[in-house]
């Protein structure tokens, strides 16, 4: 087996019995990115020299028997958290030649944990998009089918995982951007409940929905990930101050008892056939391993989510992005005035759709429209949350697809953005409500033309129901092979 393959789970056996070292590991994995990034464009930046350094430090604390279960382990970061002395551009002309004087919170604390970082992942600029197509630098390409997209935002780390460019990536999730390309890429994608992990160093998009989660090739991973970047930061004021549990002892397989619901809100016109297929399978699984299925839950606010989050999300974005003004940091366009060097430096410094997202914003958020559009959205955004409150009550779960389709083609919906938007029709309403959610490799759907995609089965639960959600999807892991299925470059 090819070394950059292993999870992490199975690279810190080798590297706790010492028969590879992180050195050897982190190599594997660097070669891997010199041979692959040329057909995927993945990686931003790729920092071969610091992730050598950081793997003979890993190799001494592994020698001195000082080690966590991510020691030595080699990872992607998502480009829009901030690393210490390493260029932070979150995909967009405005911070190309950005670096940041400190880490982001999760990027410390894995650095504490013995995190090799090998590089930044490609993403759609400053997080808004669902394909990498809106990063100023390249496209990220389908592994699963080069002309096809990855999803996005992270689709970089969702590429890099896939490929073997790293054993685990982070990625952001603010309307399904760790979902969705997790799904299109057949890896695991982790969202974690508002609040449970510390936004510090994230360059913010839409605060109120901004998450940072793993990205990983199986459960067991995403568990061994959260167990080192979930808990409270005083740095982040929406941070909980709620116990962390040791999340591998969530996973159980086998779903005895466990209540789980199917919104039929989720299963609606537009979806694709072989996606529908694949869904009702593994849903029969989740039925065989256990679990009580009710298809007759309903989430009626659901038809709401999309105008709502397309209301809010570009709000937030549009008071977010007002410090890029040429003055503090990033881009900088010398005017004729004051005025004149800012309108230049944002007219040059962002891409077409985070204009749109300002503009769009801007629009929700004046004066006159104000209560029409943003503050019937924060209301619509409440009784979302309610659907999901109510749900729960009976469910311990609820489960749909990721996405409506498999992965589409490089160029096919760019240009419409309402086609590019309805993409995340199933997982925004989780960021909206700040409940959690995972994706997981469950089979693979004919596209119309070429060869058969990878499909995501989304698992919902409450806020700080990460256990719950956890089970369901290692029991699941467990009794199919679909997780192990690696795309040929
Ligand atoms: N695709 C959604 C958007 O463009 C979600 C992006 C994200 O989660 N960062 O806003």
């Amino acid at each position: 087996m090819n070394l950059y393959n292993l999870t992490i789970h199975q690279a810190h056996q080798l590297l706790k019995s010492k028969e590879v070292s992180s050195v050897e590991l982190t190599k594997a994995v660097l070669k891997r990115i010199a041979e692959a990034e040329e057909k995927v464009r993945a990686l931003v930046t790729v920092t071969e020299e610091s992730a050598l350094l950081q793997a003979e430090q890993a190799d001494q604390r592994i020698r001195a028997g000082d080690f966590t279960p991510l020691t030595g382990v080699p990872a992607v970061i998502k480009d829009n958290m901030c690393t210490k002395g390493i260029r932070t551009t979150c995909s967009s002309r405005m911070l190309e030649n950005f670096v940041p004087p400190y880490d982001a919170t999760v990027v410390e604390w894995l650095k504490d944990a013995g995190m090799v970082m090998v590089g930044k992942g490609n993403m759609d600029e400053f997080a808004m998009g669902s394909s990498n197509e809106h990063s100023a630098f390249a496209i990220t390409s389908n592994p699963w089918d080069l002309g096809r997209v990855p999803g996005g935002s992270s689709g970089g780390p969702a590429v890099g995982v896939a490929v073997g460019e790293a054993i685990y990536a982070l990625g952001s999730d603010t309307g399904g951007s760790i979902r969705q390309p997790a799904g299109f890429c057949n890896i695991v994608g982790f969202k974690p409940t508002y609040g449970r992990v510390s936004r510090y160093g994230l360059v913010a998009f839409a605060s109120s929905l901004d998450q940072i989660g793993p990205m990983t090739k199986d459960v067991t991973d995403s568990a061994l990930v959260m167990n080192f970047i979930a808990g409270y930061d005083p740095r982040d004021s929406t941070s909980l101050n709620y116990p962390v549990p040791d999340y591998t002892k969530s996973l159980i397989p086998d779903l005895k008892g466990l209540r789980l619901g199917i919104p039929k809100e989720y299963f609606v016109e537009g979806m694709q056939q072989g996606v529908e297929e694949v869904m009702r399978t593994a849903i029969a699984k989740l039925e065989e391993l256990g679990a009580t299925v009710d298809w007759e839950v309903s989430l009626p606010h659901t038809k709401y989510a999309l105008a709502a989050y397309y209301l809010i999300a570009p709000s937030e974005a549009m008071a977010n992005l007002a410090r890029y003004d040429g003055v503090k940091y990033g881009f900088s366009y010398e005017g004729e005035s004051m005025w004149d060097a800012m309108e230049r430096t944002r007219e040059l410094g962002f891409g077409p759709e985070v204009k749109r997202r300002i503009m769009l914003g801007t629009y929700a958020l004046s004066a006159g429209y104000y209560d029409a559009y943003y503050l019937k959205a924060q209301k619509v955004r409440t009784l979302i949350k309610r659907d999901f409150d109510e749900a729960f009550k009976e469910f311990d779960v609820l489960v749909a697809p990721t996405s409506p389709t498999v992965a589409f083609k490089i160029g096919e919906k760019v240009d419409d953005p309402l086609q590019m938007y309805l993409s995340d029709i199933f997982t925004l309403s989780l960021n909206l409500a700040g409940i959690c959610g995972i994706s997981i490799p469950c089979g693979f759907a004919e596209a119309r033309v070429s060869a058969s995609l990878p499909v995501g089965l989304q698992i919902m639960g409450d806020a700080f129901a990460e256990e719950a959600i956890l089970r369901v999807a290692y029991a699941y892991e467990q009794a199919t092979e679909w997780h192990k299925r690696r795309p040929v470059l």
